[in-house]
């Protein structure tokens, strides 16, 4: 939120009340004419403050969502556990964690969910990157070796 513009906003009560306690303090002694200009004036004056009042009100609004939302995303990242080869999160009691693309998270704080495969093997379609296990990445070198191994026996 923009701090000038309260103070403006506080500047044109402050202007508005003078010219207020003005008109009051003048009685019966200001003429038809200068209590017309003087109203005339409070009237601005008070235009002024409503226009700055939306303003104050729509930042007020503006940064209350963004509260939330970085609310939201500590909350989120709080709960956020890393295993090779993705994020998981909770998805609530009796359910398991699901899958969550990382470099997604790491680059946007996007929480793309994983496509699971199988076998230890996930895609994110949001970036299009696919992602191993562990055990996945061990197996099939395991099973490359046996295949060379396998050819070299055969030549
Ligand atoms: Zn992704």
């Amino acid at each position: 939120m923009d701090i000038t513009t309260i103070a403006t906003l506080l500047g044109n009560v402050k202007t508005a009340t003078e010219i207020a306690k003005a008109i009051k303090d003048s009685g019966a002694t200001l003429e038809g004419a200068e209590a017309k200009f003087r109203l005339a004036e409070l009237i601005s004056a008070l235009a002024d403050v409503k226009i700055e009042a939306a303003t104050v009100q729509e930042q007020l609004l503006s940064a209350q969502l963004r509260i939330r939302e970085l609310e939201d995303a500590a909350t989120t990242h709080a709960v956020m556990r890393w295993q090779q080869p993705c994020y998981w999160k909770p998805a609530g009691e009796g359910h398991p964690d699901l899958p969550y693309c990382q470099p997604c998270y790491d680059e946007h704080r996007r929480l793309s969910l994983l496509n699971d495969w199988g076998e230890g093997q996930f895609r994110c379609m949001v970036c299009g990157k696919t992602f191993e296990t562990p055990e996945r990445i061990e197996r099939r070198r395991q099973q490359n070796a046996a295949q060379i191994a396998t050819r070299s026996r055969t030549i």
